[in-house]
């Protein structure tokens, strides 16, 4: 049998570290002489008006012309040239443009900056999975199916095409990636992020953070750009699910659980970050001091640029009522730490800085440390050397890319259950394709695909929908659209509906049908709603369908897990495709034949009941009971189908699980632990291996498990692998209410795949 070592580099992972308060932060960044010199030679020459345009960015709507699709010099004039706006963004007509067409604008807005202010204007956009506001670029599945590939190198390919893509295009700036955990699946940006989990979040977010900007965060070459981590903090755990409202979060959990991911990024080189729009604990986070210029600017020794979301200064006095008006809200975002005011319409915003600037409101010290950090940005982005820039991207596009995309594809649709072995399909059988996102490439990508609100069905009719993909792969196939979705938005209606009796009647002369359901694309507050059930329609399509007798395969397309505990028992099979993008139909049609193997599994907790959302590190005493033993660490939780489930075509045995350091431990110790996977079933396959934690007893109810350490392996059948972790003993703190990291003593058990082992720490040791 072959064995294979394989290292998982969790030492690589910044660790926590042990300083004190009164230590000097170490700064998250090696400040580079030059790029000082250039930003204080600059700071010196500029007028207060100057200065406060560089805190200002404007969407390019202020800059179209009548048309939509070119600028208007007049509009050049006033906005770069009398107000010395310093920033632009979003895409013109509201929707995504060709890499030459972009570029075109960007070049005029430079040359623009560059004649009346001799500073570059930095142009940001939303790339969140790959070029996704180029319509010539390349698309890749969106975070919350890379997540589920438990696969680093997606993140990494996905950050480098994006960068690299945008760049292109001479955009500098991608608001990516997205990292707020993805906890409450009512929540409509629930798919934006990499899923549930504190630590699979920080390992994607990283390697992608790294892989947009490269690995010298001073001197961003042309092939990378500078990163917006986004929504600091805490913005996927609404209080109501609705987006942008109120999070309660106790202190604890988000230092540990909500704060790690940025502090990650950060101190690997982030070097923007863009504010939650909603607040934490009854503070808008646009005003909040405390965690902008406390915990992230002073705290990591952090020298980046913090910039708003969408208009969120004023809803500092129009939403929150913590400003009395726009002055107000200005002065407090500002001298909480906002360096940048994403203020997409009103550039008078400019004067109210230069206002408040004079009349001592907001100091003049800060002000400088403002533009400081906005200047040192263009400057690593070598804006003011190549404002534009000639380069030959000839990857763009490229065929590469689009396989990755597919690949991340096929690695990140989850098989949920599959009775009997129905899949994979023989290839002979008649099948009927059916409902609402059978035939639609706009529910395949999701939101922020070519428009805002996803607009892939006008942009992308060259890739396969479910359907163009199932009849290219299978002989005999027919098409019935069921029923149209159900959401009450007419923009989420189509108009192919035809009656689920129709579907019924195709359903009786096939001998298989792959019913198609889910969610139509959405994006932030368009997204909300009052139900997580799946559409009573889709519901009544699926019980209709499975009365005929006829086996159903239902394929769920959507951005959260939508509840389907009542038809999930009359279906033989279940696929969750998540927003595959562009290749998802491709890949779908390929693991349902068996050309491919399923490997995803799922990166959040798929819920069955409307009243019992839970994620998988809850306290032991929140589980449903469904077995014996209550408040058992081993009792199962009554969720559809738990965090990190998964089911594939062959089968893997875990064995030999063994720590092979000291049973003992304390702080700054590594343990080493290994465990061996076989595959053993009779296909090819790839297993995530994924590694937890139990803390037995704690001062803190402690939760019931925490995923410490991840890898995938490729098996072929009959092979073994040993798979090694190496994990940091800090790595297994909590944080207490105090706000104060604590390793405890007493037993751990660290289990992955059924086999588990025990460690015990044997000192208690605190820090901040
Ligand atoms: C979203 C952000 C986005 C910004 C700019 C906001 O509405 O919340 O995620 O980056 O718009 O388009």
């Amino acid at each position: 049998m072959k064995m294979n070592r394989i290292i998982i580099a969790l030492l690589a992972m910044a660790l926590v570290t042990s300083c004190s308060r009164s230590e000097k932060v170490t700064p998250a960044i090696t400040s580079d002489k030059a790029v000082e010199a250039k930003v204080e030679s600059v700071l010196k020459g500029m007028s207060l008006k100057e200065k406060a345009g560089q805190l200002v960015q404007l969407s390019i709507v202020t800059l179209e012309d009548e048309t939509r699709e070119a600028l208007d010099p007049a509009k050049l004039d006033k906005i770069i040239g009398e107000y010395k706006v310093g920033s632009i963004l979003n895409v013109m007509h509201d929707m995504a443009h060709t890499r030459e067409h972009t570029a075109n604008m960007v070049r005029q807005i430079q040359e623009k900056s560059m004649e009346v202010l001799g500073i570059p204007c930095i142009y940001g956009l939303d790339m969140i999975h790959g070029a996704s506001y180029l319509i010539d670029g390349s698309f890749y599945p969106q975070e919350i199916n890379l997540g589920a590939t438990f696969n680093r190198e997606y993140a990494r390919m996905m950050g480098e095409a994006m960068a690299y893509e945008t760049r292109a295009a001479q955009v500098p700036w991608v608001f990516s990636p997205v990292m707020d955990l993805g906890r409450d699946p009512r929540w409509p940006r629930l798919w934006e992020s990499w899923g549930e989990d504190p630590y699979l979040q920080s390992e994607m977010a990283r390697i992608e953070t790294v892989a947009i900007q490269g690995d010298d965060p001073n001197h961003i070459d042309k092939e990378h750009a500078a990163v917006s981590l986004k929504h600091f903090m805490g913005y996927g755990v609404p209080h109501t699910g609705k987006d942008r409202t109120p999070a309660y979060i106790a202190l604890n959990d988000l230092k540990e659980k909500y704060f790690r991911p940025f502090k990650e990024c950060i101190e690997a080189g982030a070097l923007t970050i863009m504010v939650n729009s909603a607040s934490i604990n009854g503070i808008p986070t646009h005003a909040n001091k405390t965690l902008l210029t406390g915990w992230v600017k002073e705290g990591l020794g952090w020298d980046g640029m913090i910039v708003t979301d969408w208009a969120d200064i004023d809803n500092l006095y129009t939403r929150d009522h913590v400003a009395a008006d726009k002055r107000e809200a200005v002065a407090l975002g500002i001298n909480a730490g906002i360096d940048m005011i994403m203020d997409p319409y009103d550039p008078e915003c400019v004067n109210v800085i230069v206002d408040l600037a004079e009349s001592g409101e907001i100091p003049m010290s800060r002000i400088d440390d403002a533009v400081r950090r906005v200047l040192r940005l263009k400057v690593r982005l070598g804006l003011f050397d190549n404002p534009t820039w000639e380069y030959d991207y000839k990857d763009f596009g490229c065929d590469r890319f689009a396989k990755e995309s597919y690949a991340a594809a096929v690695e990140s649709e989850v098989l949920l259950k599959n009775e009997d072995g129905i899949l994979p399909l023989k290839g002979n059988e008649r099948i009927l394709v059916t409902g609402p996102n059978a035939n639609t490439m706009r529910a395949l990508n999701g939101g922020w695909s070519y428009t805002w609100q996803g607009g892939a069905d006008d942009f992308a009719p060259q890739y396969n929908t479910i359907l163009e993909a199932i009849q290219n792969r299978f002989q005999n196939v027919k098409y019935v659209p069921g029923v149209v979705y159900d959401q009450g938005w007419g923009l989420w209606q189509k108009d192919d509906a035809v009656s689920i009796t129709q579907a019924v009647a195709a359903a009786r002369v096939s001998d298989v049908v792959i019913a198609c359901v889910g969610e139509n694309s959405y994006c932030e507050t368009p997204g909300n709603m009052d139900d997580l059930n799946l559409s009573a329609n889709q519901k009544e399509l699926v019980k209709a369908l499975a009365a005929t007798g006829k086996p159903v395969i239902l394929v769920l397309n959507e951005g959260r897990p939508r509840i389907i505990g009542d038809i999930e028992p009359l279906v033989k099979a279940v696929v969750d495709v998540m927003l595959p993008s562009n290749y998802g139909g491709d890949a779908l049609a390929a693991l349902i034949s068996g050309d491919e193997n399923f490997s995803g599994k799922l990166p959040f907790t798929y819920s069955k009941h409307i009243n019992a959302l839970h994620t998988y590190d809850y306290k032991v005493s929140e589980h449903r009971e469904v077995m014996e033993g209550s408040y058992n660490y081993d009792a199962v939780m009554d969720v559809q189908w738990p965090f990190g489930f998964g089911l594939s075509y062959t089968s893997f045995e875990y064995s030999d699980m063994i720590l092979e350091t000291p049973t003992e431990f304390k702080s700054g110790d590594v343990l080493k632990l290994k465990v061996k996977v076989t595959n053993t079933g009779s296909r090819p396959g790839k297993e995530s291996v994924l590694l937890y934690s139990s803390d037995l007893v704690a001062s803190l109810i402690p939760d019931v498990k925490r995923l410490r350490g991840f890898d995938k392996v490729s098996l072929e059948p009959g092979e073994s692998k040993v798979v090694e972790f190496e994990l940091p003993a800090d790595e297994l703190a909590f944080v207490g209410t105090d706000g104060e990291w604590r390793l405890e003593k007493g037993d751990f058990r660290l289990s992955c795949g059924g086999q588990a082992v025990m460690a015990r720490c044997t000192e208690t040791k605190v820090w901040d």
